[in-house]
């Protein structure tokens, strides 16, 4: 029998909050009785921000995640972040592989897989997102495409290293939509994923797509979701804090 999985809620705040603006997100989350014994909590600003994250919320349990980062350690690549440059700051955490990053960045499975491994030489925990289109939904392909994306994402990297990620199941017609995925659905494509590749078996499956506080305990509550990876309702920290407590609840539900 396996440890149970603590629960994880990932703040992916896009391309929104200046340097004044997440310190006063930063400050005002300090001055809240969270539920960190119970619960991890990770925020995700822009590069520009992380800085002024970090440092705000030094002496909280609070993850520092990047959006997004180059498979490279250096070189000719404009406009790019390495991996090292993460490090540099204090970044343990990644989201790769985001729809958006895909959809409208170009950014392929293949590429995907350079950067899982690229996070892992660097011991940054890269969180895989995964999830198909609205149209790939109503065909009846969600399993298949997700499955593959999991696979090619994680493919060539050995067990004991898949372990260390995290993969979070996006349907892309649920982002941004207000129209989440039923629990119920989400869980039974994610244990899918779980059995996709060697070494998912324990990891953490986060949700993402409209998740709120007031669904987010639904969520967790399923035995295949460990946790959020959560956009919108991220960037209030009265929201980000009820996303936290709500987590906490179902996940003793
Ligand atoms: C996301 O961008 O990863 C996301 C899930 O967004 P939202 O929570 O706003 O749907």
């Amino acid at each position: 029998m396996s440890a149970p999985r603590k629960p994880l809620v990932v703040g992916n705040w896009k391309m929104n909050k200046t340097i004044a603006q997440t310190r006063a997100f930063a400050e005002d989350l300090r001055a809240r009785a969270l539920p960190f014994a119970d619960v991890d909590a990770v925020i995700c600003p822009p590069f520009t921000a992380l800085c002024e994250a970090r440092d705000v919320l030094a002496d909280l349990p609070v993850g520092l995640g990047a959006q997004n980062m180059s498979w490279a350690d250096g070189g000719p690549y404009t406009g790019e972040i390495s991996p090292l440059m993460l490090v540099e700051l204090g970044v343990d955490w990644v989201v790769i592989g985001h729809s958006e990053r895909r959809a409208l960045f170009g950014e392929l499975d293949e590429r995907v897989n350079e950067k899982v491994v690229a996070a892992l030489r660097h011991g940054i925990t890269p969180i895989v997102a995964v999830g198909e289109t609205g149209q790939e939904h109503v065909a009846g392909l969600a399993t298949a495409r997700v499955r593959e994306q999991v696979t090619l994402a994680f493919a060539g990297i050995a067990p004991a290293d898949v372990a260390r990620c995290v993969v979070a199941y996006e349907p892309i017609w649920a982002i941004g939509t207000g129209n989440a995925d039923s629990p119920p659905e989400a869980n039974a494509l994610m244990s899918e994923i779980r059995g996709a590749v060697a070494g998912l078996e324990h990891v953490r499956l986060l949700y993402g797509g409209s998740m709120s506080p007031g669904n987010v305990a639904d969520f967790l509550a399923q035995p295949d979701i460990d946790g959020g990876l959560v956009g919108g309702a991220s960037l209030d920290p009265a929201s980000f804090a009820a996303l936290l407590e709500g987590a906490r609840r179902g996940a003793l539900a």
